[in-house]
This record gives structure tokens, C-alpha cells and sequence, in this order.
């Protein structure tokens, strides 16, 4: 057998901009719930994400942000999501499982500052992740 295993550790590292603009964006939206759309680039399982989108007809409240999926235009840039908690932890919820979208689903809870960003995969688990 020839396969040759290629052991991608998946990561994910946040421009400072973008960052800086998730922060801001959570704090706006407070207490409600933000989400936004992030853009970039994946490569061997590192996920760069350098830009956002505010993602057309969403809707949020205290406890749940999201978007109709169907109105995103293909775009190979959109990477995965953005969304605030404005209230408890920063795992994934099920309704945010089941509303996972791209690669990654980054969650930042309040008070909102750096170390308040965590990413995840489709399966709720943690993905490394680093900023700047
Ligand atoms: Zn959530």
C-alpha cells in the first residue's frame, strides 16, 4: 500500500485587523449575539483568516445568531464563522453544530478581549489557535 499519511494539524491564526474588528463588532452588537462571516485562506489544514463579512439577513438575539445559508454566494475565501456569546462559555452550541458553516466556527465570549476567541471543528472539538 502506497498511501502516504500526511498528518495535517489543523490551526487557525487570526490577523490582527480581523481580530480587532470581531472585538469591536461583539461589543456593538452586545448584548445580543454578533456573527460574522470570515474570509481567507486554508492550506494543509492552517486556516488564515484575514477578513469579514457581514453575512446578508441575519438575524440574533441573546441566544442565537444566524444566517440562511442558501443567500451566500460560493466564495472559496469564506472560511467559516465568527459569533459572539454574549453571556457563559465559548462552546459551541448544538444549534451551532448544526449550523456549522466552512471550515471553521470561531466563538468569542464576553468580555470579549483576546483571550475570549476560541475556534472549533464541525465536531465541537478545539482547534489551536493564535492571533496576529
Ligand atoms: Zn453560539
Amino acid at each position: 500500500m502506497l498511501f502516504k499519511k500526511r498528518n495535517f494539524r489543523r490551526r487557525v491564526s487570526i490577523s490582527r485587523e480581523a481580530m480587532d474588528g470581531i472585538i469591536s463588532y461583539s461589543k456593538i452588537r452586545h448584548p445580543n449575539e454578533a456573527i460574522l462571516i470570515v474570509k481567507g485562506k486554508s492550506r494543509d489544514g492552517h486556516i488564515m483568516v484575514d477578513g469579514l463579512v457581514i453575512p446578508p439577513f441575519s438575524h440574533s438575539g441573546p441566544t442565537f445568531a444566524g444566517f440562511p445559508h442558501s443567500f451566500l454566494p460560493f466564495d472559496m475565501s469564506y472560511v467559516g464563522t465568527v459569533h459572539s456569546h454574549p453571556g457563559g462559555t465559548a462552546e459551541p452550541s448544538v444549534t451551532d453544530l448544526n449550523n456549522f458553516f466552512g471550515l471553521v466556527s470561531l466563538i468569542i465570549k464576553w468580555p470579549y478581549r483576546d483571550q475570549d476567541i476560541f475556534a472549533w471543528n464541525s465536531k465541537g472539538d478545539g482547534i489551536e489557535l493564535s492571533i496576529g
